[in-house]
């Protein structure tokens, strides 16, 4: 079993699909602004999933939105926050009913050729962007 370090005060995100890891730290702004350290686990054994990422990040604790965002990479994850280097919280993250960011895949929408805000709508799995009203898969719009 591999063994990283544990953290003393950060959050760590389980559960993440094999292989979006490197997608989850960019959403999060964890691949630049951040100053602590950041790990990433790729390829980790799980019961739940064969086979998964985890990311610590020390020293941060994104918003309860930035981590529902993940929801739409990676509906499994799990997030913990850790202090005194322990696990203080565990919550899942969720999908939101409505997303104010993230970028409609369609070419000829009018927010991809203006400056805009972006509004998208859950249906079932799917978002409807309000816009040109198409409909995307949610990892499709981060
Ligand atoms: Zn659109």
């Amino acid at each position: 079993m591999l063994k990283v370090e544990a953290i003393k005060e950060g959050t760590v995100i389980d559960h993440i699909r094999a292989g979006k890891g490197t997608r989850i730290l960019k959403l999060l702004g964890a691949d630049e602004k951040h100053e602590g350290s950041v790990a990433l686990l790729s390829n980790v054994k799980s019961k739940k999933l064969g086979k998964k990422d985890i990311v610590k990040l020390e020293g941060f604790f994104p918003s309860d939105e930035k981590l529902n965002l993940i929801a739409l990479i990676s509906p499994e994850a799990t997030v913990n926050i850790i202090k005194d280097s322990k696990v203080v919280e565990k919550k899942n993250v969720e999908t939101p009913g409505e997303l104010g960011i993230g970028h409609c895949p369609n070419p000829s929408c009018i927010t991809n050729n203006e400056e805009m805000h972006r509004h998208f709508k859950k249906e079932g799995r799917m978002y409807r962007c309000v816009y040109c009203e198409r409909v995307f898969l949610p990892e499709e719009l981060v």
